[in-house]
């Protein structure tokens, strides 16, 4: 039996689901269950503490609020646990994992983010393997924001949701897993975030403004920027093609663009591509793009770079630090310039 004390937080997604006459829905029976796998798995004496939120939610009606609320609460409990296990719908996992590295960076304690494809309640869940084994991670001298799912621990900043089946469900294009479980915890020591200088600051409150996800296509209206632009003042992650280019040749994206990033509404360009790093100025569209505003996110997932824009904006970054803010890791989510 571990003696670590382990805050469990239950905030909703498939694992603790139940059907209703209009699909899956959470349900807060699943608490008594993990009451019952704590006792299973760690006997009676067990130091864990159990929050269950309200409302519990399908994560696909998670927001920043979601996020902040998240992160306030560890914060607040920060001196009652040695590490969290987070039980979270899948369909967002991703970005609260994102989020949370961020505002909660220097918390220097194992966040575990982890959840199931298939209720806890049917036979073939994924959700007692999961709950396990995010268990089993928060016991080691792991210290960052992850996502244990199907097996291995990935860190959460850098993780996707892949696959709607269970068995693939996450996993992490640019950075290896942390560590994989059967029956044991292997770990990777040399993927471990370095413990940084604690935080002595809450995390930063929340601020109207929001930050938004945009994909360009063939055939994109310069109005679609605008209109983004306009409702999410936080920034736009830009989903570039490939190696990062764009359709400089239509004047409507480019002076829109240059619009934007005039209007101090920070532009932070990422490949749509799963994989592989971005290059701006590999390609004349890139290079136009660049000369329009648009930073270089280059390996960060969209999940990351948006809650990263969201982030800096609740930091009230300056618009004109923002360039070198997005360039700079803050809790191991991108491949900076010089790979280290
Ligand atoms: N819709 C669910 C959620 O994200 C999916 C899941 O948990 O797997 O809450």
């Amino acid at each position: 039996m571990s003696h670590r004390r382990i805050l469990i937080i239950y905030a909703g997604g498939t694992i603790g689901m139940v059907p209703s006459a209009n699909g899956f829905v959470p349900s807060a029976r699943f608490a008594d269950d993990i009451g019952r796998l704590i006792v299973k798995h760690h006997g009676t004496g067990a130091r864990h503490r159990l929050i269950t939120l309200d409302p519990l939610i399908d994560s696909a009606n998670a927001s920043p609020h979601t996020w902040h609320r998240l992160a306030d609460l560890l914060w607040a409990e920060r001196d009652h646990f040695d590490a969290a296990v987070i039980l979270h719908g899948t369909d967002t996992l991703a970005y609260t994992a994102s989020a949370l590295s961020f505002l909660l960076a220097g918390l220097n304690k194992a966040v575990i983010l982890t959840g199931a494809q298939i209720p806890f309640a049917m036979p073939t869940s994924d959700g007692e393997r999961n709950l396990q084994g995010a268990f089993a991670c928060a016991t080691t001298p792991v210290r960052e924001v992850c996502i244990f799912f199907d097996g291995v621990l990935l860190r959460g900043n850098r993780a996707r949701k892949w696959s709607t089946q269970p068995g693939d469900g996450f996993r992490s294009p640019h950075w290896p897993r942390l560590a994989h479980v059967n029956g044991s915890v292997d770990i990777d020591t040399s993927t471990l975030l370095a413990p940084t200088t604690p935080r002595c600051d809450p995390p930063p409150a929340i601020v109207t403004d929001r930050a938004a996800i945009v994909t360009l296509f063939p055939g994109i209206d310069a109005s679609l920027l605008r209109a983004a632009a306009d409702h999410h003042r936080a920034g736009l992650v830009l989903g570039l093609h490939g190696a990062g280019t764009g359709p400089t040749a239509n004047p409507a994206i480019r002076h829109a663009l240059t619009a934007i990033s005039a209007d101090r509404i920070p532009l932070l360009g990422i490949s749509q591509c799963p994989h592989g790093t971005l290059n701006p100025a590999l390609y004349e569209t890139g290079r136009q793009l660049a000369d329009c505003g648009v930073l270089n996110g280059r390996d960060l997932t969209p999940e990351a770079a948006l809650a990263k824009l969201h982030t800096l904006s609740c930091q009230r970054c300056p618009a004109d630090d923002v360039a070198a803010a997005v360039a700079v890791p803050v809790a191991g989510e991108l491949t900076p310039a010089n790979g280290t």
